[in-house]
């Protein structure tokens, strides 16, 4: 099946689409997307002030962007956290590397508190290296990670690598425990469900138009509100005014057959970790709680103009890429089927760094840029969101939270076309370049040619 939104639906069922927004309306806080960052802003929001009128304007069903369409790794990683340890000064960056870190925990604990089974499961992320300027890499992300005060992280070597995970070629790992695998779609509709539950308003089939101060716009009326939160990631550039605001990239998936017992014994992965590795262009799996591997990486990074698909159709040649990393990584799975094939949309800001705002002069608030990092990233956002808002409105005061890094931050918008569509592309051909040099052994140390498109693309 290649579309139908992702095998996360296909698995799971697409939920019944929720009442569209009849006429105007008025609320407290207005919230628009209902992804995770919306759902959860909504969440610890209606929890923190339970007499507040909270509408989420969603405009096809909860968890049709990105968050039902993900690898489950639910981990520590933020897009943007280097930049802000320039930006704000390392122990800046070490705090919301703690946050990020303590988040895992957070999801973990709400899921198990809200009855929301989603098949997460704590085996951390091993990362893999299968050349030797992977290895390099590795090496120096490992110390790196520890310089943020990640003390419990592991380095491992070929062998024990292979203890864990049977991969062919792979000459090390490195391991952290801050990460889970997740069920994307059982999180976004348990996440939908319980916000309901605690008297939110959900609107579905409901796309906003235009955000202005105090104002969501719809086909079918208005919605006012002192307060009008954006979380719409990826699909933010179809939002008056936003084109150039943050770049939607896509990410592909394949997920095969369920893999026999044999098949396990010869791979491994007992710990299910989530499997990630140290290419350019990286891969990124996990194993299913039904038994298959579910793998992604970028396909076509970018459509011209910011346009995003529908239904997660992928590209044949895409399906065949991630096939061949598979069959790559595990050679012992050439004759497997691919069952399932998808794609989403991330959320890119120009300088590569997530973020999360509220004005106080106007109300608006916004958070995301998550890149390729949301899934534990949009639990952190709608907690600091909901502080933001009550300090703003007097019911708090600066919290923990509020006082991060990425609080506020604001980057300028991308390039207008076609200098944003050329400057993508040319960054992921250059990525590729670089990872046929270093898997021919051409370079040892990082490719210089990966370093050039990190500096073109404004990553570094
Ligand atoms: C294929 C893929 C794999 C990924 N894998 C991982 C992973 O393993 N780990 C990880 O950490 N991150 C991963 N990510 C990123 C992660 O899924 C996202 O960062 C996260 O889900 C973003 O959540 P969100 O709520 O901000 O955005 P979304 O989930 O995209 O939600 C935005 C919502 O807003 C709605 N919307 C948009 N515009 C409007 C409008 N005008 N009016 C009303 N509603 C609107 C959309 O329909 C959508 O439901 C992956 C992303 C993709 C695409």
């Amino acid at each position: 099946m290649n579309g139908g939104i992702s095998y996360w639906y296909a698995d799971d069922g697409l939920p019944a689409v929720r009442e569209p927004l009849a006429s105007d309306a008025s609320a407290d806080v207005v919230i628009v997307g209902g992804g995770y960052t919306g759902l959860w802003t909504a969440y610890y929001l209606k929890k923190a002030a339970p007499f507040l009128r909270i509408t989420v304007l969603e405009r096809k069903f909860c968890g049709f962007g990105a968050s039902g369409r993900n690898g489950g790794w639910l981990y520590n990683g933020i897009a943007g956290r280097d930049r802000y340890a320039k930006l704000h000064g390392h122990e800046a960056a070490v705090r919301l590397q703690r946050a990020m870190n303590g988040t895992v925990g957070e999801v973990a604990r709400v899921v198990a508190e809200e009855g929301v089974d989603c098949d997460l499961h704590q085996g951390g992320v091993l990362e893999v290296a299968r050349t030797p300027a992977q290895l390099a890499r590795l090496r120096a992300f490992h110390e790196h990670e520890l310089s943020y005060g990640e003390k419990d992280r592991e380095l491992y070597g070929a062998r024990e690598t292979a203890e864990r995970i049977r991969i062919a070629d792979a000459v090390g790992s490195a391991w952290t425990p801050h990460g889970a695998r997740l069920h994307p779609v059982k999180l976004v509709k348990g996440l939908a469900a319980a916000v309901e539950a605690l008297g939110v308003t959900i609107h579905e089939s409901t796309p906003v138009t235009e955000i202005r101060p105090r104002h969501a716009v719809t086909p079918y009326g208005t919605v006012r509100a002192p307060y009008v939160l954006r979380c719409t990631e990826g699909f933010t550039a179809d939002l008056k005014g936003q084109r150039r605001t943050w770049l939607p990239m896509n990410s592909s998936m394949i997920a095969t057959e369920p893999l026999t017992d044999a098949q396990w014994a010869a791979i491994g992965w007992d710990g299910l970790e989530t499997l990630g590795d140290m290419a350019h262009v990286y891969m990124y799996a996990q194993r299913t709680a039904d038994g298959r591997i579910a793998l992604g990486g970028r396909g076509v990074p970018y459509r011209f103009g910011s346009r995003t698909d529908s239904d997660g159709r992928t590209q044949g040649a895409t399906v065949e890429a991630l096939r061949r990393i598979l069959t790559d990584f595990f050679p012992a799975l050439a004759g497997v089927r691919v069952e399932y094939a998808w794609s989403g949309v991330l959320g890119v800001p120009r300088d590569w760094c997530a973020t999360v705002t509220l004005d106080r002069s106007t109300g608006l608030g916004w958070a995301g840029g998550y890149v390729g990092s949301g899934v534990a990233t949009t639990n952190l956002a709608g907690r600091t969101l909901c502080d933001l808002v009550q300090q703003d409105s007097g019911q708090g005061g600066p919290t923990e939270l509020t006082g991060l890094p990425w609080v506020g931050h604001k980057v300028r918008r991308w390039e207008p076309e076609p200098l944003r569509w050329l400057g993508v592309q040319g960054m992921y051909a250059t990525y590729r370049a670089a990872d046929r040099r270093e898997g021919a052994g051409f370079d040892v140390r990082s490719s210089r040619l990966a370093r050039v498109a990190d500096r073109v693309a404004g990553r570094h």
